[in-house]
């Protein structure tokens, strides 16, 4: 009698047998429902077996092998496998993450047929420039596996690229997957290939489709009936049977990394993935992160480089500083960037003014008693949101009323502390009476829908100033914008966090990309206390790869990745003494004294170290390759999972982890 091993999903690194009198080895990569529990579970057979490792008269039999669709082919199960073994992370719950809701559901998945794609006029695509025929003979001459990074700020033709290689990819009869930070933000670019390829099947797989939807999309992706897939990191697992081609839009958005449950880096497993089934890869982004331009300066990855903006009248905008310290500044505004923005309302074209803080101000305090908002659930300050008058966590989400008075003190005279956009924007609307004023942030624009309706507004020309967080920094050309104000940047230039640079960098790029992306002229001005700092040189440059070549030096001087290769366990409990006690339980297991080249260092609290009521510890491990940390962590999270733990105590390992 065949034995079935099953996959499923729990958090257990081993398989489950059952008997299935029908079974043979063309089930293997089928859904099977199996009795487990009281109940019943949907998972995926991967191994038939005539015997197996329990009595056959042990084993429970399966309900019934699902096959309503083709088997799981072997490449889907490849980049389950690696990234099970990389992430440590057990193999059903990688596989079983890696389907749509619908189709680990017990009831019956229902068929939909697919949707007609709606073709729109499409625009005759322009002459290439040199560079951008240069990148695509580079990537297509290739043939099977390489890694490219396609490196070009802002409006030099990156996405024109695409849409080049994609043509080529679909005219040899393969599929494209089209990995992007977050579709959400980016309507026009799903828009731009949808139009450029109207005979083909376009579909998006991201975590807010409709479920149905998402099955359906991922059903047509499947059975090689979409073309192309365009979809966000989960996408990366979608089983792809002509996959030719993987590109990778903003490959140094930190949205690629998945932040919860499996942790991983859908950049780097898409890589992984390319590599496993003989296709290029191209990773495009203006400000690329630090691990994959020290790739691409070693052999591992070719760099291309689009060292102008495509359209010849579209220059890049004029980067300046604005040194606030010896300025008065009226709600951290500075009289230049006033006048600039005066300047551009006479002359009717828009401005932006960035601020990645959302709500009125971080903090309401009472100057009497020193009393501040914090929330009782977190490590953290309650934000005010004057709008809707109400205090908010914004990391558990916790409101509370605005207090009237002081709730220690009773003083009636409490204060807003610093400036979000809520405030800024009120502020701007007193000083420009007449400025019709758009707030961009989530508090604004909460779905899809007022996200599309928010763009074109700005299209319409129905805002004159802009006042919005890193949402407005995302991949859109708004012609009209000529000038960008960023408040608020040097908070991140002096972080705990060494990767903060990188980011603010990215971010600050990638801002400054929104102006003068037309005929107009563009300027951005940069208030800052530190105009001395080499990060404001390099931005005033637009010189990535000196900032690069700066940041990548101070990381081998310290230490850090990627130079060096880490993972983090982390700990979280009701009590700090429970996390951090387990911490150090782990830090002395057998298989860490026995792995002399990595290095693990003492237990601290995280540090948001209260988050939702939950104390919480991490431990970092270090190695100076990769070989040498892949070796060590399978057998100490082995011996993690036999240690005892109180009760309410939940931990996890994440590798390469981007925040520590
Ligand atoms: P990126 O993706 O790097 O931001 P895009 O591909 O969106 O750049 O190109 C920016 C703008 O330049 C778009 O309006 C695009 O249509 C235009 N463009 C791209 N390539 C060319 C080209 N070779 N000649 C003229 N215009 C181009
Ligand atoms: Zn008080
Ligand atoms: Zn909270």
């Amino acid at each position: 009698m065949p034995v079935l091993r099953v996959a499923l999903d729990l958090p257990l690194h081993r398989l489950f047998e059952y008997r299935a009198e029908q079974a043979s080895v063309a089930d293997i990569g089928r859904r099977v429902r199996v009795p487990f529990g009281r109940g019943e579970k949907i998972g995926i057979v991967v191994a038939v077996v005539e015997q197996g490792e329990w009595p056959l008269e042990q084993l429970k039999a399966a309900t019934a092998i699902l096959d309503d669709l083709p088997p799981l082919p072997d490449d889907f199960f490849a980049l389950c496998e690696f990234a099970s073994n990389y992430y440590q992370a057990p193999f059903g719950e990688v596989l079983m993450q890696a389907l749509p809701v619908g189709l680990k559901r017990l009831a019956a998945p229902q068929r939909r047929a697919g949707r007609a794609v709606k073709a729109v006029a499409p625009l005759a695509p322009p002459a290439l420039t040199a560079e951008q025929a240069t990148a695509i003979n580079a990537v297509a001459i290739a043939g099977g596996f390489s890694a490219h990074l396609l490196f070009g700020v802002t409006g030099s033709g990156k996405t024109e690229v695409y849409l080049r290689l994609i043509e080529r990819t679909l005219a040899l009869g393969e599929q494209v997957l089209l990995l992007v930070p977050e579709i959400n933000l980016t309507p026009q670019l799903e828009a731009r290939v949808r139009s450029r390829f109207p005979e083909h099947n376009v579909v998006a797989l991201h975590s807010e489709l409709a479920e149905a939807a998402r099955e359906r999309n991922w059903r047509a992706a499947f059975s090689g009936a979409a073309a192309i897939v365009l979809g966000t990191r989960l996408a990366v697992f979608t089983p792809l049977p002509r996959l030719g081609l993987i590109l990778i839009d903003e490959e140094h958005d930190p949205s690629f990394k998945q932040q919860d449950g499996m942790r991983y880096s859908a950049r780097d497993l898409a890589v992984v993935r390319a590599r496993q089934q003989a296709v290029p890869i191209l990773l495009g982004s203006a400000t690329p992160s630090l691990e994959t331009w020290a790739n691409a300066q070693g052999s591992r990855y070719a760099l291309l480089t689009l060292r102008e903006r495509a359209n010849p009248q579209a220059r890049l905008p004029a980067v300046r500083l604005v040194d606030t310290r010896r300025m008065v500044l009226r709600e951290g505004v500075s009289e230049a960037l006033v006048s600039a923005i005066r300047q551009r309302l006479e002359r009717g074209e828009q401005s932006l003014v960035f601020l990645n803080r959302r709500g009125y101000a971080p903090v309401l305090a009472c100057p009497a008693c020193g009393w501040v908002s914090r929330c009782h659930r977190c490590a953290a300050n309650l934000v005010l949101h004057l709008a809707d008058r109400r205090l908010r966590c914004h990391h558990c989400g916790l409101e509370e009323r605005v207090p009237r008075a002081c709730p220690t003190c009773g003083n009636q005279d409490i204060h807003p502390f610093g400036r979000g956009t809520q405030r800024v924007e009120e502020w701007l609307q007193g000083e420009f009476p007449d400025a019709r004023i758009l707030r961009v942030d989530r508090d604004s624009v909460k779905s899809r829908k007022q996200w599309e309706a928010m763009l074109d507004r700005i299209h319409g020309g129905e805002a004159d100033i802009l006042v919005g967080t890193q949402m407005l920094a995302k991949g859109h050309d708004f012609p009209k914008l000529t000038l960008v104000g960023v408040l608020g940047a040097d908070s991140a230039l002096y972080a705990a966090d060494w990767r903060a640079p990188e980011r603010l960098f990215a971010q600050l790029m990638q801002v400054a990309g929104r102006a003068g992306r037309a005929e107009l002229e563009g300027e951005v001005l940069i208030q800052t206390q530190y105009p001395e700092h080499p990060l404001f040189a390099a931005l005033v440059a637009q010189d990535y790869p000196g900032f690069a070549a700066g940041q990548l030096k101070e990381r081998e001087q310290a230490g850090f990745p990627p130079y060096a290769f880490q993972a983090v366990l982390r700990a979280e409990a009701p009590a700090m003494a429970d996390a951090m006690a387990f911490l150090a339980q782990a830090v002395v297991l057998p298989p860490v004294a026995e792995h002399e080249q990595v290095m693990l260092y003492d237990p601290v609290p995280m540090r948001m170290a209260r988050l939702a009521n939950l104390e919480r510890a991490q431990l970092l491990v270090e190695a100076g390759s990769r070989p040498a940390l892949q070796a060590f962590l399978p057998r100490w999270r082995a011996a993690i999972e036999q240690l005892k733990q109180p009760a309410r105590l939940r931990w996890h390992l994440e590798v390469d982890p981007l925040e520590l």
